[in-house]
């Protein structure tokens, strides 16, 4: 059912469970779901989630995911975000095939479901304001208390509760709540929340309801509903473990899907929440949900992460139950890998200046040979042009250069990557003595960056024909905060840290001419990194160029 170039992923406890419950035959078919709830954009931890539920579905023998839209909170939810979740996950490479659900679906089981505890005596309408609810609930050291509507007679109930339903009452007068035990040791059971009153429209059901469930009740209802097999959740749902068991139980439900948690997706240098994702875009931090800097898929796809180095950093990170950080170099490696063995290369000028070969003649210019790949003669060669007026990165020549820079400096040799051996002979400055020309010489001999006479070259720079060259802006993206856990920060603001150079931008940067025709893929930038063309603000007669990844972990070096 899903996308067979997709790799299967390595065992966890998760799946041990799963081999198990075939083994005893308790499951014939596994079932599996990945229940978003439509309030804004995936990010990377939800990619976790999808390739964990995904991944059993294809890897195991008839057994399916379900992609369950969780909407039962119509103020927050919109269309938009259930179309983006769509994208990202089949960006992702997974396919529910026809198992698109949405806890809509099920409202009116779930309110025969509410009916039914009722009548069995095991919810009842509670009166109570808000703030007594929260009073009479006690906390860890305290039981708490029955409210004094918890013995209203079953009619009662179930009149007020169909009046709850067609909009009698304003939000907040009354809530269905389950009757367990106030003095429960865990609090989830002490007569948790069913249905509260919202007198909202949905996207889906219109003004037909004016209660919404409450997550605890719908999401196992709902995989019951759906004959969902294992229901794999993150780790601060295990207190909610036997409520979700209680309802099922009290409710005789025909399935019964067993809940197992695993620790969700930490990654240092971002935030997750949505909550705070909702806040930096609304607040104009970043460039909406898609900025390149943002750990949203939709940001990530911008920014030219592939689906495939997602999926290789999800089975690399495994499912466990320890809560823990992933360091952001896990993920950038995972992601450099890939980029290597698929992305062609191409000679890009960042920060140019001018390198003028004066024994070159004045209006020749010659195609050279740039090799596409350098361990993958597949990927195959490409045109470079060479003219006499070429430009290269500025840090490329320094005066008076240590022993150790092996690149231009007077009197010192270097190898044109694919073309001629340069020497450095002097510069030209301005006024202020800012180099404003580097000037060489070249050995005709040394063409294709081979001497005859086997001379050895330690540096190789890069390099662009001025006249031929295509500008371009491109923008450098770093860690979005300069602190490892701005979640975690108390004292202070989370926005407080975003990283002020975040985002770099370059511009007249000089590119080979091959990237005029430049594709929507990723290029090695030969010395500079990863890059991809912004599938926003690139047009074809002004390129905009995002740096995915650099060549090698430079946070690494900083720490
Ligand atoms: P957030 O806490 O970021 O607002 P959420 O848990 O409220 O996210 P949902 O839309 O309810 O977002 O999540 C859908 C599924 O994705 C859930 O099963 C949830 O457990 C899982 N998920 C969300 N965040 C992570 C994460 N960081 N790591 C792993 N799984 C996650
Ligand atoms: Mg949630």
């Amino acid at each position: 059912m899903s996308d067979p170039t997709v790799e299967s992923a390595p065992s966890n406890f998760i799946r041990n469970i799963i081999d198990a419950d075939i083994e005893s035959a308790k499951h014939q078919q596994v079932v599996t779901r990945f229940p978003p709830e439509p309030n804004g954009y995936l990010h990377i931890g939800h990619a976790k989630s999808i390739c964990l539920n995904f991944a059993i579905a294809q890897d195991y023998p008839d057994a399916v995911c379900h992609l369950r839209f969780d909407d039962t909170n119509p103020g927050k939810e919109k269309s938009e975000y259930i179309e983006a979740i769509k994208e990202d996950v089949r960006w992702l490479g997974f396919d529910w095939g026809d198992s698109l659900h949405h806890t809509s679906d099920y409202f009116e089981q779930l309110y025969a479901y509410a009916v039914q505890l009722v009548k069995q005596d095991q919810a009842y309408v509670d009166s109570l304001s808000a703030e007594d609810i929260r009073l009479y609930r006690g906390n860890l050291t305290e039981p708490g208390k029955d409210s004094p509507y918890r013995n209203r007679s079953v009619e009662e109930n179930l009149e007020l509760l169909e009046k709850m339903k067609t909009g009698e009452f304003a939000e907040g007068e009354h809530l269905l709540r389950a009757k367990i035990d106030m003095a429960a040791p865990n609090i989830n059971m002490r007569d948790p929340a069913i249905y509260r009153i919202k007198n909202m429209s949905h996207p889906m059901t219109g003004d037909t309801w004016h209660i919404y469930p409450m997550y605890d009740f719908a999401h196992c209802v709902s995989d019951a509903i759906e004959g969902i097999t294992h229901s794999l959740c993150t780790l601060e749902f295990e207190d909610h473990r036997p409520l979700y068991d209680w309802f099922l139980e009290q409710l005789q439900t025909p399935a019964r899907p067993q809940q197992i948690e695993f620790s969700r997706l930490n990654l240092d240098y971002t935030i997750m929440s949505k909550r705070k994702l909702h806040e930096l875009v609304e607040g104009g931090f970043v460039d909406g949900w898609s900025d390149p800097r943002l750990p949203t898929l939709s940001g990530m796809r911008r920014r030219g992460y592939t689906p495939a180095a997602i999926r290789d950093f999800c089975s690399r990170i495994g499912v466990t139950k320890k809560d823990n950080i992933i360091e952001m170099s896990v993920l950038e490696n995972s992601l450099r890998e890939d980029l290597n063995t698929t992305s062609s290369r191409a000679l890009a000028v960042l920060d140019p200046i001018k390198l003028i070969i004066d024994n070159y003649p004045d209006d020749q210019e010659e195609m050279l040979t740039g090799v596409n790949h350098p361990k993958d003669p597949e990927m195959g060669h490409r045109d470079v042009p060479f003219s006499k007026v070429l430009y290269i990165e500025r840090s490329d020549y320094m005066a008076d250069a240590p022993k150790k820079f092996f690149r231009l400096s007077e009197g010192r040799e270097v190898r044109l990557r694919f073309a001629y051996y340069v020497t450095c002979t002097h510069v030209v400055k301005d006024e202020q003595g800012e180099v404003l020309e580097v000037h060489c010489t070249y050995d005709p001999e040394t063409r294709g960056g081979k001497s005859a006479d086997g001379r050895k070259i330690k540096g190789t720079i890069h390099w662009v024909s001025a006249q031929h060259a295509v500008t371009a802006e491109v923008r450098m993206y770093d860690r979005l905060f300069t602190i490892p856990a701005p979640a975690s920060e108390k004292e202070r603001d989370y926005k407080e840290f975003i990283n002020p150079e975040s985002i770099q931008v370059l511009k007249g940067c000089q590119l080979e001419a091959s990237m005029a025709g430049a594709e929507k893929r990723a290029y090695q930038f030969e010395r500079q990194g990863y890059f991809c063309l912004d599938s926003v603000d690139s047009s074809a007669d002004a390129l905009v160029f995002n740096r995915i990844v650099s060549l090698r972990d430079s946070w690494a070096k900083k720490k």
